[in-house]
């Protein structure tokens, strides 16, 4: 069996999902998003076309809105198996290691994991988009809250929209190219430029597995599937890692 000494992991939406988190595509649905207005009227929006630059433009309460009650749920969430599998990781594997999720949920970080990076945002923090100030956020953001910077009424959730470029990419790619093993973990599969790590790493000589709940867009280009739940694949394939 080949020996490894550094690895990269991306988890998705995927690994969330038996903590309670909705993922946004299984069985390749898009999800939407039902709620009531303030009216009382019904309303319901593909979850895709709120997550975007023009939709904070043109209806930024809305696009608030969604954020602010995916924070609020943080609350009611906790860690699984599989969060908590990647955290042991994390303390005992001796060589490089790299988490790289697209989730914007806490459930690393509360695991315990901390060689890990969010490349599409997180839900509990702000960004200014006059000044690019960051901060934490516990509370609800009104469109026009004033950011304690600079002053700009431009605070928006510290997120990256669909069509925004994603955080860290020189760090992750420079990652990528020094792996020897990459591991994609509870993601479709769907969303660029994640999706496409799996070819960059095994372009740079890095072995390839996959770790989802079905087979994902991307899956040919992995060198090993393994099917079922993160709560159960992730701990197995850790223990696996750590006995070698
Ligand atoms: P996705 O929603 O597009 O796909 C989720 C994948 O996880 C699917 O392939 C599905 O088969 C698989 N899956 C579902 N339940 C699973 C389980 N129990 N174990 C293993 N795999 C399981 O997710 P994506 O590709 O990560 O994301 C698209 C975008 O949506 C990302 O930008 C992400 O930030 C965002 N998103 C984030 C969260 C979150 O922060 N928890 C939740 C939903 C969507």
């Amino acid at each position: 069996m080949r020996d490894y000494e550094s690895i990269v992991i991306l988890t998705g939406a995927g690994i969330s999902a038996e903590s309670g988190i909705p993922t946004f595509r299984t069985h390749g649905q898009v999800s939407y998003w039902e709620y009531v207005d303030t009216n009382g009227v019904p309303k319901k929006h593909r979850v895709e076309d709120v997550c975007t630059p023009e939709a904070l433009a043109a209806d930024p309460e809305l696009v608030h809105r969604f954020y602010d009650l995916r924070r609020a749920g943080l609350a009611s969430v906790e860690p699984n198996a599989a969060h908590e599998a990647l955290a042991r990781l994390d303390r005992e594997w001796p060589g490089a290691l790299l988490i790289v999720t697209q989730n914007v949920d806490d459930l690393h970080e509360r695991a315990g994991a901390t060689r890990m990076l969010h490349m599409h945002g997180a839900l509990k923090q702000a960004l200014c988009a006059a000044c690019g100030a960051r901060f934490d956020r516990g509370d609800d953001l009104p469109p026009g809250t004033p950011c304690p910077a600079c002053a700009a009424p431009r605070l928006r959730p510290d997120i990256v929209f669909f069509g925004e470029i994603p955080y860290h990419m020189h760090r992750i790619e420079t990652a990528l190219a020094q792996a020897d093993l990459f591991v994609s973990i509870g993601t479709s599969g769907a969303v660029y430029p994640a999706a496409g790590f799996v070819r960059l790493a095994s372009a740079y000589g890095a072995a390839t597995l996959e770790l989802n709940l079905e087979r994902s867009e991307g899956s040919g280009w992995f060198d090993e599937s393994r099917l079922g739940p993160a709560s159960q694949l992730v701990p197995q394939w850790v223990e696996e890692m750590l006995s070698r």
